[in-house]
């Protein structure tokens, strides 16, 4: 995926700002703190790559990452979920996001992040609530496997299975991941490739 140039082009604070839709793109949503910048990162095989999304004022923004030699975006999505923000800024990330979802015809698939210790939590809920109402296609990403137990682990994915039954647009593929042992990495790796 990172043969090549592989790297952030910038970052979108409103719709306008969008680079052209002329290739698949992919994105990856989650709370903040879920391990968004770490997986990204490993799945890329590098160090920093996402860095340049969580500097400060970057963190608001569609983030625009140029895959695969110009084959694919990779946009990583503001992180939600933060207490420190405002109602009010909360409410602006959801419009943008919302419409952003809605909008994007060469968007394939999103990857909602979930931290494998506490499952789905309510402002996943209502991430899924947006992307079902968008018909936009998403997988659930199990993040820092590493931290659980293999029974442990089972448990949740069971449990995020059966809350997926009821959602339209979910992809019923769940991946359990570790950006820091690089389990799962392959799996998801072949899966976004498939999506070029
Ligand atoms: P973001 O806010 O979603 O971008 O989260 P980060 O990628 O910055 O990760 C948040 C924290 O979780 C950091 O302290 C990471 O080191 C840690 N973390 C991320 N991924 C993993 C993982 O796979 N395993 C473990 N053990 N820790 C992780």
């Amino acid at each position: 995926l990172c043969s090549g140039p592989c790297e952030f082009v910038l970052g979108a604070a409103a719709l306008t700002q969008l680079p052209e839709a002329d290739r698949p793109e992919i994105a990856f949503a989650g709370r903040s703190n879920v391990g968004k910048s770490s997986l990204i990162n490993a799945l890329l095989w590098r160090k920093n790559l996402a860095r340049a999304s969580s500097e400060p004022g970057r963190t608001r923004e569609l983030n625009y990452f140029n895959l695969g030699e110009g084959r694919l975006w990779l946009v990583d999505l503001p992180g939600f979920g933060y207490a420190k923000v405002s109602r009010t800024q909360a409410q602006e990330w959801q419009r943008l996001t919302l419409r952003y979802l809605r909008g994007r015809v060469n968007l394939r698939r999103v990857f909602l992040l979930v931290d494998s210790r506490r499952g789905l939590m309510d402002t996943d809920h209502e991430v899924m609530d947006m992307l079902d109402s968008a018909a936009v296609t998403y997988q659930i990403v199990l993040t820092k496997a590493d931290k659980i137990k293999k029974t442990e682990a089972d448990v949740v994915r069971a449990k995020v299975a059966e809350a997926l039954k009821k959602r339209p647009a979910a992809h019923p593929v769940i991946r359990l991941t570790s950006a820091e042992k690089g389990g799962g990495l392959p799996e998801l790796r072949a899966e976004i490739y498939q999506l070029t």
